[in-house]
């Protein structure tokens, strides 16, 4: 492990563009489930809930939607980015970061400080509420407060659309700025590093091949085997925020002239 953590920073180091690709396992350490793991969200919930059509066929299928949704977004409002969050942070700071690529809802890239643009949220926000009928904008806390006060299913003030989180559910389209922009970094990086995804969402699992098609070497951090294990040039199986902190510390040493030479 030592020695593939050291690999891993000699190449963050020596990269032109460095993409971060960040999954669910990343944010698990900041006490927010991820879908596929025991005691995962889909122990709790049935996936269909979820289903854009379920949303969009019935005010009933909406009011259930909007419980789920609201029972995850309080834990996920007080979450604070952990180790991992923080190293991809200092990853920017140090200038080693191309983007992150992330399939996460929690909006926790910024609160490490991540900027705006450096952070492509492929799946949406859960920050944000949005009406699909309009497309009109709203804080997530706004909305919340009125499903305090006894709202069941919020609607628009401008249009009485629906409002549903700006999050990607199953059978919604991607959105097409985020998709194209993220196939385009994953194309042009030289390095691609994925943490904490299990990489069986397409399309977003589709990307870390782009990239190595395309040239890239590709480093896997993730507790569970993956499917594209095989084809990575580094896979470490372990926690994010750990082994992200160890990475990041030896970046520093290595920017810092303290680390040996790595070869491969
Ligand atoms: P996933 O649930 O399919 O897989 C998570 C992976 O992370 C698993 O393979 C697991 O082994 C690994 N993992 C869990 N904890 C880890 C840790 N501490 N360190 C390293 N690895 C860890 O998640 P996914 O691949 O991101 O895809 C599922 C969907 O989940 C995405 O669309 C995403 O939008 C959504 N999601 C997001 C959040 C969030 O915003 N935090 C939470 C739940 C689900």
């Amino acid at each position: 492990m030592k020695e593939q953590i050291e690999k891993v920073a000699e190449w963050i180091k020596t990269a032109k563009r460095v993409v971060v690709f960040a999954g669910a396992g990343l944010s698990t350490e900041s006490g927010i489930p991820d879908f596929r793991s025991p005691g995962g969200v889909w122990d709790r919930y049935n996936p269909e809930d979820f289903y854009f059509q379920n949303f969009l066929a019935s005010e009933t299928s909406r009011e259930k939607y909007w419980q789920m949704a609201t029972e995850m977004y309080e834990p996920m409002k007080k979450a604070r980015p952990n180790p991992a969050h923080i190293a991809i942070g200092e990853m920017e700071r140090l200038g080693k970061l191309d983007c992150v690529i992330t399939q996460n809802i929690d909006g926790l890239h910024f609160k490490a400080g991540n900027s705006e643009e450096k952070v492509i949220e492929l799946h949406g926000t859960a920050r944000y509420v949005t009406c699909l009928n309009c497309g009109k904008r709203y804080d997530r806390e706004e909305i919340q407060e009125r499903l305090k006060k006894g709202v069941k299913v919020p609607d628009c003030d401008d249009c009485r659309g629906p409002l549903k989180p700006a999050t990607i559910s199953f059978g919604q389209s991607m959105p097409e700025r985020e998709t194209q922009e993220a196939y385009h970094r994953s194309s042009l990086c030289d390095l691609f590093i994925v943490i904490g995804s299990s990489l069986v969402v397409q399309p977003a699992a589709s990307m870390p091949l782009v990239a190595k098609k395309n040239g890239a070497k590709l480093v896997i951090i993730n507790r569970d085997p993956t499917p594209y294990d095989h084809l990575a040039d580094i896979v470490i199986h372990g926690l994010a925020g750990p082994t992200m902190a160890r990475i990041v510390e030896e970046v520093h040493s290595v920017r810092s002239g303290g680390s040996k030479e790595i070869s491969g």
